[in-house]
């Protein structure tokens, strides 16, 4: 990965940007939705042609791995399991690396990008999300740091080396995951989160409790129901000041406060957008011969930001773009908390469930069923040794 940031198009032919009869697949965007699809469509048919253009180096990693890495000691390298020229070789497409899009021509079908034009027969949109603007103020606002993809980790591992102290924004999954994986990796950590206790929307209050204590363990330090107001540059160190006038010093601040969908590009170029690019069952946009799937796409009102839905629209979207129009049906997909401290999983209700939530507190975890009045569970949230239910728990969803 050392030359990971060259400006190189792979392989780098004259064709790739001129018209084909039809146009081949043109896919944007090298992330797990991007390549699970191209994967996906080489199941299917060897011969259809793909092309994957990317902003960034095209290297296949495993996102989730991102707050997982410091403890085990891993660089950025080391998590990249495949360069873009090996991804090429391997799925038999042209990937065309460092090349942005910024402009979409649907009447034309064709993708302006910052090195030239692309024609294409059906666009695939595999945008990813871009993080939420922290909002912070003060002179050292643009030292907060954010881990997204491969190179934001990067800058984030190297701007920690050698240093003791991180404050991270915001206590919702990635933000609980960092701060489990600093702390284990013996960083003095800081938690500045709005809820009152972490992933509030997604747990009840004694499991949240329940996760924030362990954490606080490992020596994590919460601020529940605060915000950040101003970062600044204080001697050597970072100063953050919060909204009850409290400050806290750091070497490094790291925001992990949300994503927002992708959707400029889109609509740009006059294909509807809401939370995210809107697409149907079939990720078809509401243009002809678009397509999105992934962090980008909000598929039938639904943006689920997380692999395994994604994986699921890279199967149906393979199917349909190689003959077989097929909708995408979800199975039960628990979200797993990366906190090795005390783990959780997570499989919210449907949105508009009316019911509660049941909760029995033991010593080793918590273990929440949401069921209606009826007592027909419709979601869970379980942490620590708890977690292990959740395979019979799906089981028992009512349908
Ligand atoms: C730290 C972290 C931990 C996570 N942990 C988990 C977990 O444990 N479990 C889970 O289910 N989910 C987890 N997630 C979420 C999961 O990783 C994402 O849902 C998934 O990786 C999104 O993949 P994507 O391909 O849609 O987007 P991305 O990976 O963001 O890919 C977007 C791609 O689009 C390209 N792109 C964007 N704009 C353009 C443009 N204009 N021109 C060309 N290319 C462009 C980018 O360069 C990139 O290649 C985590 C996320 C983070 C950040």
């Amino acid at each position: 990965m050392d030359d990971a940031h060259s400006p190189t198009l792979v392989p780098q032919r004259e064709e790739d940007f001129l018209p084909q009869p039809d146009g081949p697949v043109v896919i944007v965007g090298s992330g797990l939705a991007g390549y699970t699809l191209l994967k996906e469509i080489r199941k299917r048919d060897a011969a259809v042609p793909v092309t994957l253009v990317t902003a960034d180096d095209g290297a296949f990693y495993s996102k989730p791995n991102l707050s997982n890495a410091l403890a085990a000691g891993k660089a950025a390298a080391a998590l990249a399991s495949a360069r873009a020229e090996k991804m090429a070789g391997d799925y038999g497409a042209t990937v065309l690396t460092h090349t942005r899009v910024t402009a979409i021509d649907t009447q034309a079908r064709r993708l302006a990008t910052d090195r030239g034009e692309i024609a294409y027969g059906r666009l695939v949109l595999a945008l990813g999300a871009d993080p939420f603007p922290h909002g912070l103020e003060g002179d050292a606002a643009t030292a907060v740091l954010t881990v997204n993809d491969l190179a934001g980790y990067a800058v984030f591992r190297d701007a920690i080396t050698d240093k003791r102290r991180v404050v991270v924004l915001g206590g919702g999954l990635i933000g609980c995951e960092f701060a489990n994986d600093l702390a284990q990796a013996g960083y003095a950590v800081d938690v500045v989160h709005l809820g009152d206790w972490p992933l509030e929307r997604l747990l009840p209050a004694e499991a949240g409790q329940r996760l924030a204590d362990s954490l606080a363990t490992l020596g994590v330090r919460w601020h529940f129901g605060r915000t950040g107001r101003a970062v600044v540059y204080s001697a050597q160190e970072l100063e953050i000041a919060l909204d009850n006038g409290e400050t806290l010093a750091a070497d490094v601040v790291l925001s992990a406060i949300g994503l927002r969908p992708r959707t400029v590009l889109a609509a740009a170029a006059g294909i509807a957008t809401g939370r995210g690019i809107k697409v149907d069952r079939l990720l078809q946009a509401s243009v002809p011969r678009v397509y999105a799937l992934g962090d980008c796409a909000e598929v039938d009102g639904v943006n689920l930001p997380y692999v395994q839905p994604l994986m699921v629209q890279a199967r149906a979207l393979a199917a349909t773009l190689t003959g077989t129009p097929t909708p995408v049906i979800y199975p039960a997909m628990p979200v797993m908390v990366k906190t090795p401290v005390h783990p959780v999983a997570v499989l919210p209700p449907k949105p508009g469930s009316i019911g509660g939530w049941q909760v029995a507190c033991g010593e080793r975890g918590v273990c929440a069923l949401h069921v209606d009045a009826d007592g027909r569970l419709q979601g869970f949230a379980l942490t620590g040794t708890e977690t292990a239910q959740r395979t019979r728990l799906v089981g028992e969803l009512a349908v």
